[in-house]
């Protein structure tokens, strides 16, 4: 049985706060193609060039309409707080939906293994971020994947990748879970694959019920997680705090 905590993993997960000088990494990062993963092999960001220069080709367009927003909302966009929130607001929008960059070959690349193990891999906590498309507000909170291998197995760190690739994107949480097992599927092939995510959504807590402690538990279970029960209820007692 291997059991981890992705925060003890990777002690060094950026938290993604929105700042300028986040999204301005970011950017820079393109530029230059440095990489941005822990493992070796290429980094999703540098493999997609052509897509992410079309993206950073939307940034005016997306302050404009912004900018109209805001003059809409019967606020002064000239006025000196507001001068260059359109930009800044188009970029960070950019960035919150830079999961659409990625796709899950680049993401899994080079890091399937050959490995004859058959105890479940389970990895715990994978922060998560993402915009609700019903509201565009963030729904954030933690993502524990884990998986039965029937020969192969992903590098540790690819599975946060791959919560990455789905989570920066407009998403309704379910889908969101099931794209990630879907992935993980898809990548190594194994006997069957079970995800937990539970989060916390702005739309729910800033407005309607505002409900400020509700969390929403979604899960998907693939193959011997959804056949099996007893595989089932290992995973849910595993990943269960
Ligand atoms: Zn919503």
């Amino acid at each position: 049985m291997s059991e981890l905590n992705y925060n003890q993993l990777v002690s060094s997960q950026p938290d993604y706060e929105t700042s300028d000088s986040e999204v301005e990494m970011y950017e820079s990062r393109k530029i230059s193609g440095e990489s941005t993963g822990k493992d070796s092999g290429l980094s999703d960001i540098e493999t997609s060039n052509n897509k992410q220069s079309s993206r950073e080709e939307m940034i005016p367009a997306i302050a404009a309409s912004y900018r109209n927003i805001l003059k809409q909302m019967g606020e002064d966009p000239n006025r000196e707080g507001l001068l260059d929130t359109p930009k800044r607001a188009a970029k960070a929008l950019i960035y919150f939906t830079h999961g659409y960059d990625l796709t899950i070959s680049q993401v899994v690349k080079n890091a399937v293994f050959n490995e004859q193990t058959d105890e479940m891999v389970i990895v715990k906590d994978i922060d998560m971020f993402s915009l609700c498309e019903h509201h565009l507000v963030p729904f954030m909170g933690k993502v524990s994947i884990g998986y039965l291998p029937t020969g192969k197995v992903l590098g540790l760190s690819k599975l946060a990748r791959i919560v990455e690739m789905y989570s920066r994107r407009l998403q309704v949480q379910e889908r969101l879970t099931r794209e990630i097992a879907e992935a993980v599927w898809e990548a190594v092939s194994p006997a069957g694959v079970g995800v937990v995510v539970e989060a916390c959504h702005m739309c729910m807590v800033m407005r309607g019920v505002q409900k400020i402690n509700s969390m929403t538990v979604t899960s998907s279970m693939l193959g011997v997680f959804r056949d099996d029960s007893k595989t089932r209820a290992e995973f849910m007692s595993l990943v269960r705090r």
